[in-house]
């Protein structure tokens, strides 16, 4: 059985108050319930301490939205996978696609933050996803394979069975436009098979996530595909309403 993950990308948003704010109201809404889902939220990294206490007797898990693969030393601005489990993070977002696009991470070094994170003992998430031009020319699968094989390079079967995937379109992050339920359903079997195929039964038994533009009124149908485990926020994890709404579809698809 697959736990689905309902986690938050709360981007360059949120201030230490607004933080605090915005788990206040979600912990409100989630009250003493059991939830069957996990939760997650990821706040910048001036935010993850007061997330971390504000969340302490919640159900709700802090994370990172990036990390660097070295471990300590001369590298100006960047945060180590110790500094986030230092202020009590469990996962780490890696390779979004606005890394990708804005900060020119590469599938290499998606593959040393990898190495990092689990070497560190986080729970990574992997961001993988096609640009329109890609879907249009054909090469979706293509290159989902090829961010796959990258991220995956030199690692065991083992060490690939507690990575959570994401799949996120890159022409649905902040568009407004999520892909249909075909082309979701479609996109996250295939993953899974190549998985399966390529790396064995524990890797392909992850979770993987659909992120893009998910929201209140379309999580239902996205969370009641067969291979859908939940999903990566943006927009929609920095309202509390719309985030736990998320949260009840998942609820009602597990
Ligand atoms: C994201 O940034 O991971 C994302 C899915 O954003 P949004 O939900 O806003 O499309």
């Amino acid at each position: 059985m697959r736990r689905n993950l309902i986690a938050g990308n709360w981007k360059m948003n949120t201030d230490i108050q607004s933080t605090g704010n915005l788990i206040k109201s979600i912990k409100e809404l989630i009250g003493n319930q059991e939830l069957k889902s996990e939760i997650l939220v990821c706040p910048p990294f001036t935010n993850l301490q007061i997330a971390v206490s504000e969340s302490e007797g919640s159900s709700i898990k802090v994370g990172g939205q990036n990390c660097d693969f070295h471990t300590s030393g001369a590298y100006t601005g960047e945060i180590s996978i110790d500094m986030l489990k230092s202020v009590g993070c469990s996962y780490v977002i890696i390779g979004h696609s606005e890394r990708r696009t804005y900060y020119y991470e590469t599938d290499e070094t998606v593959n040393f933050k990898l190495k990092a994170a689990l070497s560190g003992g986080i729970t990574p998430i992997i961001c993988i996803g096609e640009t329109i031009e890609e879907r249009n020319a054909g090469k979706t699968y293509d290159i989902l394979e090829r961010q796959i094989r990258g991220a995956y390079n030199d690692l065991s079967e083992d060490d690939l069975a507690s990575v959570v995937i994401a799949y996120e379109p890159v022409w649905a992050i902040g568009t407004g436009v999520s892909a249909t339920t075909e082309q979701a359903g479609d996109a996250h079997s295939k993953i899974r098979k190549f998985i399966l195929d390529n790396y064995g039964h524990k890797p392909a038994s992850i979770r993987i996530l659909y992120g893009g533009s998910m929201n209140d009124k379309n999580s239902g149908e996205l969370l009641a595909l067969e291979d859908v485990d939940g999903g990566l926020i943006g927009g929609a994890s920095l309202k509390a309403e719309a985030f736990y709404s998320i949260i009840k579809s998942s609820e009602e698809n597990s």
